[in-house]
């Protein structure tokens, strides 16, 4: 595995990039989370959220309370996340790294059910989902497991996304995303496609990153990194 991140010097002459891609804000334009506890859960899950954006607890303690604050039926919860909007550009940014052969992962601290769901829904198939998992104990109780948690997550996300890239086999891997549950796997990234809270933390800590605001851009830097290296121009510079 190189270190030395795609702003360093590439002398690679083969390509084994992945993407590890954020869904919740990044994929998606609302938290799916945040809307099926303000459409169907207990007002309480507010209290919980408070203490997660505070920095008490971890995502792994917010969500397991949150998700034990849901009523809904599967049908309410089916017609929520009907709902829920994704970046236009999503889908043409996934056949653009099918066409490139570059493995794209979304790898997520939210709902498996609520992502597979949307995806389909925006007719994008065929991409692994790595994410916390969401399934149904009574009519209208619901219930999330943590199969990819992490005891050792300085962050205590429900999915420690550095614990799964490490899992995954790659040379080199770009990581997209915009907010805290992506801090772990920012700092061993090799570059970040960074918006909002990700963002500001990538510019704090000094992590090698590109801003981004639609997936139009992200490909278009992602573009301009494979084409750098296909020139395969030992010691060049990438800006
Ligand atoms: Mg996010
Ligand atoms: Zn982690």
């Amino acid at each position: 595995m190189k270190k030395q991140g795609l702003s360093g010097i590439i002398t690679r002459t083969d390509s084994h990039w992945i993407i590890v891609c954020d869904f919740d804000g990044t994929i998606s334009c609302a938290d799916v989370t945040d809307t099926l506890m303000e459409k169907l859960g207990h007002p309480d899950w507010q209290l919980l959220e408070k203490r997660w954006i505070n920095a008490e607890i971890g995502s792994r303690e917010c969500l397991s309370g949150q998700i034990s604050l849901l009523d809904a039926s599967r049908q309410q919860i089916d017609a929520c996340l009907d709902q829920i909007k994704i970046d236009p550009e999503f889908c043409r940014f996934a056949r653009w790294a099918k066409a490139e052969a570059i493995p794209l992962y979304v790898v997520s601290d939210g709902l498996d059910y609520a992502i597979e769901r949307i995806l389909r829904n925006n007719n994008i198939a065929g991409l692994p989902v790595i994410a916390n998992h969401l399934e149904q104990v009574s009519d209208r109780g619901w219930r999330i497991s943590f199969p990819h948690f992490s005891p050792d997550c300085q962050y205590a996300s429900g999915t420690c996304k550095c614990r799964v890239a490490k899992m995954l086999n790659y040379d080199e891997f770009i990581a997209i995303g915009d907010g805290r549950s992506d801090f772990c796997v920012a700092s061993i990234a090799d570059h970040v496609l960074a918006k909002k809270s990700l963002l500001t933390h990538c510019q704090k800590a000094g992590i090698p990153h590109t801003p981004f605001n639609s997936f139009r851009e992200a490909q278009a830097c992602l573009e301009r990194l494979v084409a750098k290296e296909s020139r395969l121009i030992p010691s060049q510079e990438i800006s």
